[in-house]
């Protein structure tokens, strides 16, 4: 293990942000981390995984960490219910085929999110109505004031919409590095959400099975979502805002045409991207920061953009939504 020094991030970040790391350390095993903790150097850190989750927004004055301990394994192997466990450091969309090829199912709908397993449930990562908590049995996490492995079970990671105790009241102050799924042998699969039951159609499939499923999520993402190898982006910029119903009945007074998804009587989420492209933004470019053409929820980088550029963008966009529609966005990425 090596700290490097003056190492620019534009390659671990998939918003392709050129910012410096003044002192950066790739951690391959478990040891490393106890090695940086003896050594007093986890007090000032960052976290890296997949970099999908973060704009960078100033060169850091502290240790960049990227985390890449590996490995994977099925636990319980006799019931329906099995648990998996997963090192912090592997990549997302490969842990979930590898669930799926060996037969499990629970993982399918989050197929090919970007990023690493110890980051999926920092923000109770989602997609085509299937979230992590539905299918997380705990993680074991590294104190950083302590050097001590903390477990969480699911009760104790306050998991809501994009969010969990890890990116609010408990932020910075663990590295996550193993993460335990409950999956089964066999159960219904999820495919009301979305296109999905229409992709299968398409495909002529009438038995799904979890890969199925997973080819279809893989396909409509890549038809949907700008990738990040061919433009930088984070996915969803800003997170869907929720509303009451008084607001709800205001709103769609005037635009009749709003999308929205009830959850519950008096709330009512409403897609980011549809107040994004009714405001104008889509496609909207400045210098290199811009809202992309087909997928007004995601910002990009057109390839030298600076992060507060990009900020910028946001924050204008912000208060726009807010003049025109009375509702505050909230960014869903982390800004760092
Ligand atoms: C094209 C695209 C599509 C996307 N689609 C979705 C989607 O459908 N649903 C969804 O929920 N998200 C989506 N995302 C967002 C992203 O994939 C997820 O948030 C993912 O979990 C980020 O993982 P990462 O390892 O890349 O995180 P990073 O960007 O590396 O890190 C994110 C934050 O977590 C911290 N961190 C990272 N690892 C650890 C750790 N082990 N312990 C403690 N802190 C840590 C970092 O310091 C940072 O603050 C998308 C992103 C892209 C680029």
């Amino acid at each position: 293990m090596e700290i490097l020094k003056n190492i620019s991030l534009k390659n671990y970040n998939t918003f392709g942000i050129d910012v410096k790391a003044n002192n950066f350390v790739e951690v391959n095993e478990y040891n490393d981390l106890e090695k940086l903790y003896e050594d007093g150097l986890l007090n000032n850190i960052l976290v890296i995984g997949g970099g999908s989750n973060m704009l960078l927004t100033s060169d850091l004055d502290r240790l960049v960490l990227k985390l890449n301990i590996k490995g994977k394994s099925i636990l319980e192997k006799d019931s329906n219910i099995v648990i998996v466990e997963s090192f912090a450091g592997e990549d997302w969309p490969d842990f979930v085929l590898w669930t799926i090829d060996n037969g499990l199912f629970g993982l399918e709908n989050l197929s090919k999110i970007p990023g690493n397993v110890g980051t999926s449930p920092i923000q109770n990562i989602g997609a085509y109505g299937v979230e992590i908590k539905d299918k997380f049995y705990k993680l074991e996490a590294f104190e950083l004031a302590t050097g001590k492995i903390k477990t969480f079970y699911k009760d104790d990671c306050g998991f809501g919409y994009r969010e969990s105790i890890f990116k609010s009241v408990e932020k910075g102050k663990f590295i996550i590095v193993k993460v335990f799924f409950e999956l089964h042998r066999s159960g219904d699969l999820n495919i009301e959400y979305g296109a999905i039951e229409t992709e299968l159609r398409k495909r002529s499939i009438e038995r799904p099975t979890p890969k199925d499923v997973s080819n279809c999520v893989i396909a409509i993402r890549a038809s949907k979502l700008p990738d990040p190898v061919e433009i930088g982006n984070s996915g969803s910029f800003f997170k869907n805002p929720v509303i009451n119903s008084e607001q709800f009945r205001l709103i769609s007074k005037k635009y009749l045409d709003i999308p929205f998804y009830k959850l519950a009587e008096d709330r009512m989420k409403i897609p980011a991207g549809w107040l994004i492209e009714k405001a104008g933004w889509k496609g909207k470019r400045v210098g290199d920061a811009g809202v992309h053409d087909k997928q007004a929820l995601v910002l990009v980088n057109y390839g030298n953009s600076s992060g507060s550029e990009v900020l910028d963008l946001a924050n204008n966009i912000i208060n726009d939504i807010k003049n025109k529609f009375e509702i505050s966005l909230e960014i869903e990425v982390n800004i760092i």
